[in-house]
């Protein structure tokens, strides 16, 4: 799985151009994803929206625009963001999770759809608007998903949407109201890869559906897993988007007319575009075990930290696959930062061709929930960004400099 260069370009390059800790984006590679999606749910009209939380640089937001793809935000700035970019609001989906509901009137005044995922939001939604704004609700279907708990958002505990027994309440307060419920929108979590997890999430919603009259959206969400080493399987889309249209058809044929399907996966059409580059600082050989030590932490790549994530990692710089070692990788924050995980969510080694001080480090999957869950912890320069689109590498955020560190603080 280890890859030296991005459409033709070496990784060594890039970092001795731009300098490292980097992040590089491959716009073939989004493209790619976005066509899998288009070819697998068949049928019917189709919206992407994607869930742009997972990378918002504006030129990544603006090459979703460029191919055709929405935007589902998730805050207020997300929406500027998108706006910033090219969007009209109407492209945008503003899916919060219990914000004050300023926000929301925020999110009507640009034009953008609202999903509204709480009965308190939705009563003063009716008392604001009555029937003269559209909007969606977001269900809690009550299905586990399985994969890892710290990423699940519809199993019966989880904060999102309203919970599926609260149908009577729900349809009472739309009644006061006259609101004007366009779609359903469920969103079961992150890294599912089994069919039949989305199948029984999407049953769940039609049959909630079904006491919805004026339907013309149903929102299945996003979540599907990436392969994030050559043994790890991602989510097989022409299966699992072949079971959700038939699902979807289904349901329209029951519901007596065509609706549209929305899906928002944010991590499908960017995390495989990303690479993070850094620098071996150290090879420190303890009597224990050997620490790689790279120029970046969790202020930069929190996944593995957070969640115990999975990010595959290779030395870019030396391609013999003759001499190995065994490498505990770690970053140069004061805090436990490694980076090497197992499946299983337990810190471990990696084999490495072997690493000089100075090799450039690469990190695989770093296109989402990368540089946007980066901070200044330590108060270190977030990265920069690169995106590489047809043959050419273009800076798309610059270095920071300590301006960027003191620029509110007053003093
Ligand atoms: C984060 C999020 C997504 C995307 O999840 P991925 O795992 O990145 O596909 C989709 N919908 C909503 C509402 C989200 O919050």
């Amino acid at each position: 799985m280890a890859y030296y260069s991005i459409q033709g370009i070496p990784l060594t390059s890039l970092a001795k151009e731009f300098a490292t800790p980097l992040y590089v984006y491959d716009a073939d590679k989004i493209r790619e994803k976005i066509s899998v999606l288009r070819s697998s749910f068949q049928g019917f009209p189709l919206s992407i929206k994607y869930a742009c939380k997972a990378n918002t640089n504006l030129a990544i937001l603006r090459l979703m625009l460029a191919n055709k793809v929405d935007l589902d935000v998730v805050s207020p700035q997300e929406l500027e963001l998108g706006l910033m970019a090219g969007y009209e609001g109407s492209q945008i989906t503003f899916t919060p999770s219990g914000v004050d509901f300023s926000e929301i009137e925020f999110a009507v005044s640009k034009g953008a759809m609202v999903n509204l995922d709480n009965l308190s939001v939705l009563e003063k939604f009716g008392q604001a608007y009555g029937n003269s704004v559209s909007c969606l609700i977001r269900i809690k279907p009550h299905v586990f998903g399985g994969g890892n708990a710290k990423i699940m958002t519809a199993h019966p505990e989880s904060k999102f949407g309203i919970s599926i027994h609260q149908k009577e309440e729900i349809l009472a307060i739309v009644q006061r109201y006259g609101i004007q419920v366009s779609g359903l929108h469920q969103h079961t979590g992150s890294d599912i890869k089994d069919g039949k997890t989305f199948q029984q999430a999407a049953s769940a919603l039609f049959d909630f559906a079904k006491d919805f009259k004026d339907l013309e959206i149903i929102d299945l969400g996003g979540g599907f897993k990436v392969p994030y080493s050559p043994e790890d399987p991602g989510v097989d889309m022409q299966e699992v988007g072949g079971l959700m249209s038939r699902a979807f058809l289904d349901f329209c044929a029951s519901y007596g007319r065509p609706l549209r399907l929305w899906i928002e996966p944010g991590k499908f059409l960017v995390s495989e575009a990303g690479t993070f580059l850094a620098q071996a600082t150290v090879v420190k050989k303890d009597p224990i075990k050997t620490f790689l030590g790279i120029n970046t932490g969790l202020n930069h790549l929190i996944r593995p930290m957070m969640y115990g994530s999975y990010h595959y990692i290779f030395n870019a710089s030396n391609t013999n696959s003759s001499e190995q070692e065994n490498y505990r990788i770690v970053g140069n924050i004061c805090e436990t930062d490694t980076f090497s995980f197992d499946y299983d969510g337990n810190q471990n080694e990696r084999m490495l061709n072997k690493v000089q001080e100075g090799d450039v480090i690469a990190l695989a999957n770093a296109g989402a929930y990368g540089f946007t869950m980066a901070s200044h912890y330590n108060s270190r320069f977030l990265p920069a960004e690169v995106l590489i689109d047809q043959g050419k590498a273009v800076i798309i955020r610059k270095r920071e400099t300590l301006d960027d560190l003191t620029r509110n603080q007053v003093f």
